[in-house]
């Protein structure tokens, strides 16, 4: 029952890390990297396409250093005269007139002027409060001149702090500021509504203290041609183009840091200027376009989900896929966010998934590495103990089999004293001693292979090489255990070719090929045959023993040359072994740089090979 259970407890742990961390990371609002990737999105979108309603006109270098100064109260008359002239739609100031110099009655006439055309208006930065509407009147004689309010909001001790206009102010205190009241001037669907002002008419509006903001969808520096204030003065420009338009006055003459704003595009102190920065505000409320963002609990959600995943994939990927799978997420998913940002002008948050990405990668790397150090620390270990296991269960063998195999031999020869005895013996006597000297035999023979594993695995075995004969061997062996094929009536056929003499450790092949005839005798069934043949093939000499017997199943096939393994059939027969035989063997041939291999069909004989190399 708990083990049914475990899984589902792993994932909602994980679940509830993923969930602590989205909601430890939402009690801060990482504005500053929020902005800042938000300015990267701005950079990498394609800019939106003005309306063309917007004209600007700049006093620039070029008026400055004609006039010889700022344009007087004149200049300013006249400009506005060619302006009218030309039916421009909305003319707004951001020059204060209060500003021009110029006699009294210079300064009465642009009054006059001004007043006479119908949409003109001096922007200032104030915000009037409430009931002090009056603050905005300009001193005489402009006081009737109509003012309006444009403030520049800077995120200066607010959100990112970094000097970044990247919002408008729409209304304060309930107070419409000139952009959602002259935008609506060139909205189809708020004409006929003009001038009630309906924060729910434009896109993306927030309450921030008291204030109604919505944030600017920015074109780059220069979207907005600029005209020179001169230009007009002098009339060296056709003044059709400010034909129903909005057309915003200003300056361009880095004097003063007021004259700008730094925006997404560039922290730059004079990134774009206040006229630009009006003409952006004004477009994206007549185009309606400004960036909703979208509502912390989304966030929180994809911060959430992002959590989990990358947990997932810390505690359960290789470390290469790991980095590679939270490189894509990331990658992937500011991708979305730019694409949300520009076709939907949509600001989905970043810098909440990303710090959790982070996090999480941080918190479980440690954690990870220190789960798999004790899981390699504890094979380690085992291994360790099974390695000393081995040994000392080597070193027992050795040392009783060392020790058993002075009594084997006085058995042994205690037997043959019985058996050589003139007395003539009983038959059951005589039985009775030849079990007596076959079981020692097998006795002598376990002990054998128990002492060579010994010194196999001490390294022990050193060759003593002589030149012989392989044939003549395999004739000794054969002759050796021709009794015990009789006693199975099983016939062992040799057919060996000539052969030249190799250099070997006559005794280790000795036991080699014994140990495979042998095997052939016990595992065939009485009445069958063997066949050893031997020839030379590639520079090996080639001995086969093939046998009539049970043959070896396959998946056993590649374990039967394994120290002490004894096949299936084998253990739940009655025939003898250790399991050793073919493990000597095999390190017997292979210390002769040789081979040896099995060729099995079950239920119709195994064929054991074994190659000797000539050279
Ligand atoms: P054992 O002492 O059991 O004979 P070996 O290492 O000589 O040990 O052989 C390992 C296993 O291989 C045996 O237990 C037996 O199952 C199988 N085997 C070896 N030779 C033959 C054969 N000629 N026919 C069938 N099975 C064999």
């Amino acid at each position: 029952m708990a083990k049914k259970w475990k899984p589902a407890l792993v994932h909602l742990s994980r679940a509830l890390f993923a969930a602590a961390i989205t909601a430890i990371l939402a009690q801060f609002p990482f504005d500053y990297i929020e902005s800042f990737t938000y300015d990267l999105r701005v950079r990498v979108t394609p800019p939106p396409k003005p309306s063309g309603h917007i004209e600007t006109i700049v006093v620039d270098f070029a008026t400055m250093k004609e006039l010889g100064r700022a344009p007087s109260a004149n200049d300013f008359r006249l400009v506005l005269e060619k302006l009218a002239a030309a039916d421009a739609d909305t003319i707004i100031s951001l020059i204060n007139l209060t500003e021009t110099v110029g006699s009294s009655d210079e300064s009465r006439q642009l009054a006059n002027t001004a007043l006479r055309i119908p949409r003109f208006m001096v922007a200032l930065d104030d915000v009037p409060l409430e009931g002090e509407q009056d603050a905005l009147k300009l001193p005489t004689p402009f006081e009737k001149v109509p003012a309006v309010s444009a403030p520049v909001p800077i995120d200066r001790n607010i959100f990112a702090r970094d000097d970044v206009t990247r919002r408008m102010m729409l209304a304060y205190q309930g107070l419409p500021t000139m952009y959602p009241q002259i935008a609506a001037r060139f909205r189809d669907d708020l004409k006929s509504r003009e001038p009630t002002y309906n924060p729910a008419d434009f896109r993306g509006v927030f309450d921030y203290l008291k204030s109604d903001q919505a944030f600017v969808k920015f074109a780059p520096t220069g979207t907005y041609h600029a005209t020179s204030f001169l230009s007009l003065l002098n009339g060296t420009i056709d003044t059709s183009r400010f034909k129903n338009k909005i057309v915003i006055i200003g300056r361009d003459i880095q004097t003063t840091s007021r004259d700008y704003v730094r925006t997404p595009y560039s922290r730059d102190i004079v990134a774009m200027t206040i006229v630009e920065l009006a003409a952006n505000s004004l477009e994206t409320l007549i185009q309606n376009t400004a960036p909703t963002r979208a509502p912390n609990w989304v966030n929180s959600v994809i911060t959430g989900l992002i959590s989990y995943f990358t947990v997932l994939v810390v505690l359960t990927a290789t470390p290469t896929t790991g980095l590679l799978l939270l490189g894509s997420t990331l990658g992937t998913y500011f991708l979305i966010s730019v694409l949300s940002l520009w076709l939907g002008s949509y600001w989905i948050g970043v810098a909440h998934p990303f710090i959790a990405i982070f996090i999480c990668y941080y918190f479980f790397i440690p954690y990870r590495l220190i789960i798999e150090n004790r899981r390699s620390w504890e094979y380690y270990q085992k291994n360790k103990l099974l390695t000393q296991v081995e040994e000392l269960k080597t070193n027992f063998l050795s040392m009783m089999s060392h020790d058993l195999k002075t009594p084997i031999a006085r058995i042994q020869g205690m037997a043959d004293i019985v058996r050589n005895d003139p007395n003539p013996l009983s038959a059951r006597q005589k039985e009775a001693i030849e079990t007596l000297k076959r079981s020692s035999d097998e006795l002598l023979e376990f002990v054998s292979g128990i002492l060579s594993l010994g010194r196999i695995e001490s390294k022990a075995i050193q060759l003593h090489l002589h030149s012989k004969d392989v044939n003549a061997l395999v004739r000794e062996v054969v002759a050796k255990l021709e009794y015990l094929a009789r006693s199975k009536n099983i016939e062992i056929r040799a057919e060996l070719e000539p052969l030249f003499s190799i250099r070997m450790d006559v005794d280790l092949i000795r036991q080699v090929l014994q140990n495979l005839i042998e095997n052939a005798i016990k595992y065939s069934p009485e009445g069958s045959s063997i066949l050893v043949t031997s020839e030379e093939r590639d520079g090996h000499i080639v001995v086969q023993v093939a046998d009539q017997g049970p043959g070896i199943p396959e998946d056993e096939l590649p374990h039967i040359f394994m120290k002490f393994y004894r096949s299936r059939n084998a253990k739940g027969s009655s025939i003898k072994g250790s399991g050793l035989g073919l493990y000597l063997a095999k390190y017997f041939v292979e210390l002769h740089k040789g081979r040896v291999s099995v060729d099995s069909t079950l239920g119709q004989g195994s064929t054991f090979t074994v190659e000797l190399p000539t050279e």
